[in-house]
């Protein structure tokens, strides 16, 4: 079975979670967690890392350190992983859904102002299977509407918004290092800002409240949302290699796009966008099934998986899930999106000859 993501890891790792091991610390104090922290917020150009012990508590801790409460609404695209939404629930806030864009599926810039209103506060981008989102656009209405901006970069470590890399345009940016993301530390995430006061104010909430100058003496609710030394020391052996991971994701998604484009010049399908303005990192390489397809995406899975190849259908659009089922009829291409889309196998260990089997396997098909 080609499984659909699978994390590379090597001898780094393993030297630095046996050198995490032996040192003793073993839980969220330790030499690799500020590393890790000032390493990657460099990367990504941010001046503040607070890594957490996931992309969800990442969130949940930015719109927290925010002052996302009761009342507040907080605007989030349609199609994305659910945990995007719930955090704002975790807040007592109202996830208000934005439709889709046509051409590179998340959240369009075009139909936000429409839905603010005076109790929105801020607004959660998700930068879509490891595609950017519009960031002038969407920096332009939140200036305009004084309203906070959240990036959730949990699929795109890496990618380009016109030669800047994302996780650098909002208040803060939230990252996931779940197994099959970009780079991985098992579970675990990160907070970037270049605001030193939220900086701080999530390094205290993360930590149950506690004043950092007076031991047990809590001025807010808290949480436990640390990251441990084992974590962050797999992270740093990651990070040496995430441009190398991202060229490889690149050379995936190119031979996907020469090997598929037949049945894409056909309008059988449509493949991974990448707009002239996106450098896209293409997490998991996806493509749409549209109808002129002979057999529709849920049994072009099952004729994949019946080959041995393992896909994944895209995210519902959170509109129709029972928790938050709303009739809203502005949210009407998340929902053909999710419908067609489908996302094949993009594990950095991939070779040139199991994307052609797939290839040849989708065009049997
Ligand atoms: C993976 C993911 C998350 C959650 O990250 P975890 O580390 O699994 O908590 C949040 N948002 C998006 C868009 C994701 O893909």
């Amino acid at each position: 079975m080609i499984p659909i993501a699978e994390p590379c890891l090597g001898k780094k790792e393993l030297d630095n979670a046996v050198q995490a091991l032996e040192s003793g610390w073993i839980s969220s104090k330790g030499e690799f967690i500020e590393k890790f922290e000032q390493e990657f917020a460099k990367y990504c150009g941010r001046k503040y890392g607070v890594a957490t012990s996931s992309g969800t508590t990442a969130l949940h801790l930015a719109l927290t350190a925010l002052g996302i409460k009761k009342g507040d609404e907080v605007i989030v695209p349609d199609l994305s992983f659910i945990a995007t939404a719930n955090t704002v629930i975790y807040c007592n806030a109202k996830p208000v859904f934005i439709d889709s864009h046509p051409e590179y599926w998340c959240i369009d810039p075009n139909k936000i102002e429409e839905k603010i209103t005076s109790k929105t506060k801020a607004i959660i981008l998700v930068h879509l299977y490891g595609h950017p989102c519009n960031m002038d656009a969407i920096m332009n209405i939140a200036k305009h509407h004084d309203l906070y901006v959240i990036e959730d970069v949990a699929e795109a470590h890496g990618a380009e918004y016109k030669g800047k890399k994302v996780g650098s345009f909002g208040d803060i940016s939230c990252f996931s290092f779940y197994g099959n993301k970009i780079i991985t530390t098992g579970e675990g995430g990160m907070c970037l800002t270049n605001n030193e006061e939220l900086a701080e104010k999530m390094r205290i909430l993360r930590s149950h409240g506690m004043d950092p100058k007076k031991r047990y003496w809590h001025n807010l609710i808290g949480f436990n949302y640390r990251m441990t030394n084992i974590q962050a020391a797999i992270g740093l052996a990651q990070l040496v290699k995430i441009n190398q991971f991202i060229e490889k994701k690149r050379q995936i998604a190119d031979w996907y796009k020469k090997g598929l484009k037949y049945l894409a010049d056909q309008g059988m399908i449509t493949l991974h966008p990448e707009m002239p303005w996106a450098k896209c990192v293409y997490w998991m390489y996806s493509i749409l099934v549209e109808d002129k397809f002979r057999i529709n995406r849920d049994e072009l899975i099952r004729f994949l998986e019946e080959r041995g190849i393992e896909t994944r259908p895209f995210f519902y659009p959170m509109h129709v899930l029972p928790p938050y089922k709303t009739y809203d009829d502005t949210l009407n291409l998340s929902k053909s999106i999710s419908l067609k889309g489908l996302n094949l196998p993009s594990s950095i260990t991939l070779e040139k000859s199991e994307i052609d089997y797939i290839v040849d396997t989708v065009k049997l098909a």
